[in-house]
């Protein structure tokens, strides 16, 4: 068996374990997270599945983002004024932090290596060993900001 396990795979042995049956919606739903790159809200996912099958219910989505986030496929956040987003645990573990729009609730991810190493600094000078942290920039993106300089750079390099 290679180290990376096929999510299915490890979906269905939780599955098997709960005593429950992997259905075709409870894959599709699956699939379709896996493939969406992140950051989705039980609702997002509950969009995109309805556009292959219309009869998933919500109450599917959410039944089934639990059961990921349970077999650690999928990793919950909650970010401040939006419902909760999941990320593939893929995804999540490679540490990052967010940036989110508070007015359409874009979510951005970064990494910046000065600001890791300050966060340690300040740790270490207040005798602390930091185990990890989340890191959340609240305000509004540039397409949100229409007249900014950002969003004239957005659109013209986009
Ligand atoms: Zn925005
Ligand atoms: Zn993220």
């Amino acid at each position: 068996m290679n180290s990376k396990r096929d999510p299915i795979e490890v979906l269905q042995h939780h599955i098997d374990r709960r005593g429950l049956k992997l259905t075709r919606q409870r894959r599709l739903i699956a699939e379709v997270f896996f493939e969406s790159g992140g950051h989705l809200a039980a609702d997002d996912v509950w969009d995109r599945v309805r556009r292959t099958d219309p009869n998933v219910s919500l109450a599917t989505v959410y039944r089934t983002m639990k059961l990921l986030t349970e077999c650690g496929l999928a990793a919950p956040h909650r970010f401040e004024g939006t419902s909760v987003r999941y990320e593939p645990a893929a995804e999540a573990e490679e540490h990052h932090d967010h940036l989110i729009c508070v007015k359409c609730g874009r979510i951005v991810e970064f990494v910046n290596e000065s600001i890791e190493a300050l966060q340690h600094r300040v740790a270490r000078e207040n005798g602390f060993v930091v185990t990890h942290h989340r890191m959340e920039l609240y305000g509004e993106c540039a397409v949100c900001r229409p007249h900014s300089v950002a969003a004239q750079g957005v659109a013209t390099s986009t």
